[in-house]
């Protein structure tokens, strides 16, 4: 059943058609459903296109979420919707550009020894080996993002259940799924970005942040867990991620390599991109506002 985004009152239907609809002389007539809780409209972005929601996903809103995860998205029994497959799929191809392009910019860690790139001997393979390992990477990893928190909120092993910070597992592990991918979709930024120049892997850092603030946005207002909760799954996520990220480059044989790019710059510089890529943000709303 769909709810009213605003208030997350149930509803019956968020608009109504009338007699004429689809007629290009009689114009529009559909009408959206006013909530009789809060008075507003039900669902207001059931009229507006995707770069709408796109930017209102970039800024966070709980009722473009609840649109997206509870009106839209969602399907009887519990089946990934095609766009979010599509999506996974974008998303995961870019975080193979921004993992790459990551790790070889990182400095060479012994610059006495022999080596003259970060990935050692991978760098001498054809490149589409080192595409294949990249992809190999961040697709068990992603995996292990997905599984951890899936395990953590659907299944009654769960330790949140337990602790009694979950009320009941999830019956939707595949809704979780769609909630951490759709709120990915700010990972998805450097296409914007590449009319700027940019230095990549400050990029990768600051945008990995917003994605984490979107993640725990998307968890807490799908379960309804409160902001703790949503943290702990996301932070749970974050470590299995990491873990299997390690494990992957430790059996390539790349164990000094900083797979989150935390260990080059640190905290400074990864403040430093942040405050880069607001300005840019606010430089780009500023011409959006004068075009
Ligand atoms: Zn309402």
């Amino acid at each position: 059943m769909p709810i009213c985004i605003e208030c997350r009152t149930p509803v019956k239907t968020l608009w109504t058609q009338y007699k004429g609809a689809g007629d290009p002389s009689s114009g529009h007539n559909i009408r959206l459903t006013v909530c009789k809780n809060c008075g507003r409209f039900c669902d207001k972005y059931v009229e507006h296109d995707f770069v709408v929601l796109f930017i209102d996903l970039v800024l966070i809103k709980p009722q473009v979420y609840r649109h997206l995860l509870h009106n839209t998205l969602m399907h009887e029994r519990d089946q990934f919707d095609p766009s979010i497959v599509r999506l996974g799929t974008l998303l995961l191809l870019f975080d193979v550009y921004l993992t790459w392009a990551r790790i070889e910019k990182q400095s060479v860690p012994d610059p006495g020894s022999s080596q003259t790139s970060n990935l050692g001997s991978l760098a001498e393979q054809p490149i589409v080996c080192q595409y294949m390992f990249f992809l190999i990477l961040c697709f068990f990893s992603t995996l292990a993002f997905h599984l951890s928190i899936r395990f953590l909120t659907s299944s009654s092993f769960s330790p949140l259940t337990f602790l009694g910070l979950l009320r009941q597992p999830c019956a939707r592990p595949n809704s979780v799924s769609t909630a951490l991918l759709v709120s990915s979709s700010t990972k998805l930024f450097p296409i914007l970005m590449v009319i700027w120049d940019y230095d990549v892997p400050a990029a990768a850092r600051s945008l990995g942040w917003a994605v984490v603030a979107n993640n725990v946005e998307a968890l807490e207002i799908l379960l309804d867990c409160g902001y703790g909760v949503a943290i702990v799954l996301a932070a749970a996520g974050a470590v299995a991620r990491w873990l299997v990220g390690r494990a992957v480059l430790w059996a390539a044989g790349l164990e000094w390599v900083d797979s989150m790019g935390v260990g080059d710059n640190g905290v400074a510089a990864d403040g430093e991109a942040l405050w880069a890529l607001l300005r840019h943000l606010r430089e780009w709303a500023g011409r959006l506002a004068v075009g």
